[in-house]
């Protein structure tokens, strides 16, 4: 569909975002209705959590609705309760601290690295109170967080790690998959991730021992999962929960691209080491910076960004961009100077690098479909803007 448009010309809109899509989504989904299965927990929901499971190595891999849910169901899970603090960065989606807040808890804000946007994991230490009960670290740009410290810090501190994985699906750490290092990984499958099934995510669980009650959370706390595989003869109201499993036809239609993976990856990976190639020049000029990857990250060219001078040309060359009918977009307003986050949370230490470096971020076209030529055209008109 989209990845089939005509030839470039040179004045088509170039988008910043064009949901995955490979071919078979819909012979898949028509499957799923043929099979009269579409509620959650059918055949296609049964293929995706076993081939993450095969491919990542962890324990479980759940389906939900959404990875905001899947890190609900990780705050149940770490009986995350009113008062207990949970450190995290600012720079990020709300869903990393909704999650926490919704159980009463306290997001205490972390800084960044400049060079990954990751949270700087040499500051976590100093962040924890008796009250800390767990550490999220989000791994942004699908590059990895520093997860040796993180770990090492949450193991003498008895803390919990869950993996904010959102954009970490088929990158890794030292070769392990994002989102198994910690007791819980998030990942999405939202329309702006590298796979997608419109809405949607996956708890990961490292360990076997918490399979059992993640299941019962996630089916309105019954144990209806049990029952399913005839475990018992009845399900009934175990716990607490609510509802987390998506219909089986979005699990069909993230089938179809899960089929692709390598071939998804491997054109990102293309299109982001062609506008890191293009834009080289311009970072040895230091006009602008570019993202690194640390020694030990695979990265999944989830998104390809750069950093301005400041704010103001940040802004410029965005508006430069869209005159030429390219969309490029900033990202997260940290979240500890959003009105909630002065709510709910505080800031650790110094804000040496949140609010500065996210006003200069800007985020170029990246998705499973951008040409060679689109991405070339792009580099062009930020060289253009800096008189390159
Ligand atoms: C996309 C994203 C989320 C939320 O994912 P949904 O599936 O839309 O709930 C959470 N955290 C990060 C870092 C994200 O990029």
């Amino acid at each position: 569909m989209n990845q089939k448009k005509p030839p470039f010309t040179g004045h088509e809109k170039i988008r910043f975002n064009v949901p995955p899509f490979t071919g078979k989504e819909f012979a898949y989904m028509k499957e799923a209705v043929e099979n009269q299965k579409i509620c959650g927990d059918g055949e296609f929901t049964g293929r995706v959590s076993r081939w993450f499971e095969e491919r990542t190595g962890t324990a479980k891999c759940l389906l939900t609705t959404s990875c905001t849910h899947a890190t609900e169901l990780a705050a149940l899970l770490c009986d995350i309760r009113p008062g207990d603090e949970v450190i995290m960065p600012s720079f990020t989606f709300v869903s990393t601290a909704n999650a926490f807040v919704l159980r009463g808890a306290v997001p205490v804000f972390v800084d960044v690295r400049p060079d990954t946007m990751n949270i700087d994991e040499t500051l976590i230490e100093g962040a924890v109170t008796e009250r800390t009960r767990a550490i999220v670290p989000v791994h942004y740009a699908g590059v990895s967080c520093e997860m040796d410290t993180i770990l090492d810090v949450a193991a003498r501190h008895g803390l919990y790690v869950i993996e904010d994985a959102a954009q970490g699906v088929m990158a890794s750490y030292k070769g392990r998959a994002l989102g198994t290092m910690g007791d819980f990984g998030c990942y999405s499958f939202h329309e702006t991730k590298n796979y997608s099934m419109g809405e949607g995510g996956a708890l990961l669980i490292r360990e076997p021992k918490d399979v059992e009650m993640a299941e019962i959370y996630r089916e309105k706390g019954t144990d209806r999962s049990k029952y399913f595989r005839g475990q018992v003869d009845k399900y009934r109201w175990q716990e607490y929960g609510s509802s987390y499993l998506p219909s089986d036809l979005n699990a069909a239609y993230l089938w179809a691209q899960l089929e692709q993976a390598e071939e998804i990856n491997r054109q990102r990976l293309a299109r982001w080491q062609e506008y890191y190639e293009m834009l080289t020049p311009l970072a040895r000029q230091n006009r602008i910076e570019l993202p690194s990857v640390p020694e030990g990250c695979v990265h999944n060219a989830h998104m390809f960004y750069l950093k301005t001078a400041d704010e103001k040309e940040c802004a410029a060359l965005r508006a430069y961009l869209k005159e030429h009918d390219i969309l490029a977009v900033s990202h997260y307003v940290p979240l500890h100077s959003a009105p909630a986050g002065k709510k709910y949370g505080r800031f650790f230490g110094e804000d040496r690098y949140t609010t500065k470096d996210s006003e200069r971020l800007l985020r170029l076209p990246m998705y499973y479909g951008l040409t060679r030529e689109d991405a070339a055209f792009v580099a062009e008109k930020v060289k253009a803007f800096y008189g390159a």
